[in-house]
């Protein structure tokens, strides 16, 4: 009997029938991983030779100050290969493609850098490689749609419904349906149906074993408080695993506030009681729902935040009280993106800036004796259109103009 993967009352494998036997398959191959060291040593053996692992924890030194609290310590996911811990994931399930001896890989996203990411993966490994992309994302996207198809993966733009994520994770399954034999999907998140809640959250767990071990080390102490941003889930998940059963340690998640939560432009599933349980996309958790059962939709500065379900096993951690959610509306991430960069010269991603902007504004109340930790989960370089647009830097624009008028010319 292959246990279907709940937490509390979330997760499962809501799916089609002709899905389950891959899907018992997946799980069987997941399960022997997992009891296998020989396979973690061999994850963190390309990890550590293709994508700077162990990443370190910085001490900021200049923020801290800054704020006259408690000592703020960065874990640094940025310095990851393809830029965040996405790469972890990619590579975690691209061994185990190569264990399942299959040859193609497929892959949705919205934002471009799951997609991004899965090509690098297929790339380095061999492997054939599909993107599912909504339409309106292709056109958002350019850059990373043409990184996607430089390292070699075809990307299918999705006309399909409102043609963004929702509906190229939609294709990517009707994919998957056709070409079972040879194609494995590589989901990008902490979501969707058993195993991949928790596949993709072990894959992550190497940010919390390594976090863990490195301020033991530093400070020879744990840290008060942890902050993750949450869009899926999986560096949240991937953090905060290495200290559930640190019970003094207060795991802080942060989701897209957006424009505000009056605005219902953001992505607030677990810090308000915007959104409520149901079943989509194989699984049931905490989704942004109208009456009738409609996803609404969502909006945050940072692509990769906007979702309109997330981690059943953050749901679950939510009611047991474990983790707590909190959100950060888009004006203050660009504020603590700013702020940080001046500060410190590293520069957060707009997704991981939720994380900082939520630390920022609970270290004032707390004691130059604490400590806390803010999960990077990527550098913020690949956000200059956005960064550059909200920061209203007018030779940008300057510059985008002329670039246009060079091509039109
Ligand atoms: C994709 C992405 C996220 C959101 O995904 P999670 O699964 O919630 O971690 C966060 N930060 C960065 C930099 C991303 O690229």
């Amino acid at each position: 009997m292959i246990d279907r993967g709940y937490y509390g009352g979330f997760g499962g494998a809501f799916l089609p029938e002709i899905l389950v036997t891959t899907f018992d398959e997946l799980v069987d191959y997941f399960n022997d991983v997992k009891n296998d060291p020989v396979f973690w040593r061999e994850y963190e053996e390309v990890m550590s030779s293709y994508s700077c692992r162990p990443t370190p924890i910085t001490y900021a030194e200049n923020l801290t100050n800054h704020f006259n609290g408690p000592k703020i310590y960065i874990k640094r996911e940025d310095l990851n290969h393809t830029g965040a811990h996405k790469a972890n994931n990619v590579m975690g399930q691209g061994l185990l493609v190569k264990r399942m001896k299959k040859s193609r890989v497929i892959a949705e996203t919205g934002a471009g850098q799951h997609g991004v990411a899965t090509a690098t993966m297929a790339a380095k490994f061999g492997f054939d490689c599909t993107i599912y992309m909504g339409e309106v994302d292709v056109e958002r996207q350019r850059p990373n749609v043409f990184w996607m198809e430089q390292l070699g993966a075809e990307v299918i733009p999705v006309k399909e419904g409102t043609r963004i994520l929702k509906d190229a994770i939609n294709e990517a399954f009707r994919d998957w349906v056709t070409n079972m034999d040879t194609t494995h999907y590589v989901l990008g998140t902490a979501c969707g149906p058993h195993p991949f809640p928790e596949m993709v959250s072990y894959f992550q767990s190497i940010i919390g074993k390594e976090a863990r071990e490195q301020i033991l080390k530093t400070e020879g102490k744990l840290p008060k408080r942890i902050y993750a941003c949450v869009g899926g889930g999986s560096n949240a998940m991937g953090i905060f695993s290495g200290f559930f059963n640190d019970r003094d340690v207060e795991l802080v998640g942060v989701e897209a506030g957006g424009k505000g939560l009056d605005s219902k432009m953001h992505a607030v599933r677990l810090s308000s009681e915007d959104a409520s349980v149901g079943v989509a996309q194989g699984y049931k958790t905490f989704f942004l729902q109208n009456k009738d059962g409609q996803m609404r939709e969502t909006h945050s500065v940072a692509a990769g935040l906007d979702y309109v379900g997330v981690s059943p096993i953050l749901s679950d951690l939510k009611e047991k009280g474990r983790v707590r959610f909190e959100a950060a509306t888009d004006r203050e991430v660009i504020e603590a993106l700013s702020l940080t960069i001046k500060k410190e010269g590293v520069i957060p991603a707009l997704e991981s800036s939720h994380a900082f902007a939520r630390a920022f504004k609970e270290a004032p109340q707390m004691s130059k004796q604490d400590m806390i930790l803010i999960n990077q989960s990527g550098r913020g370089d690949k956000d200059i259109f956005t960064i550059a647009d909200a920061v209203s830097d007018p030779k940008w624009k300057e510059f985008i103009t002329k670039k246009a008028e060079k091509y039109n010319a």
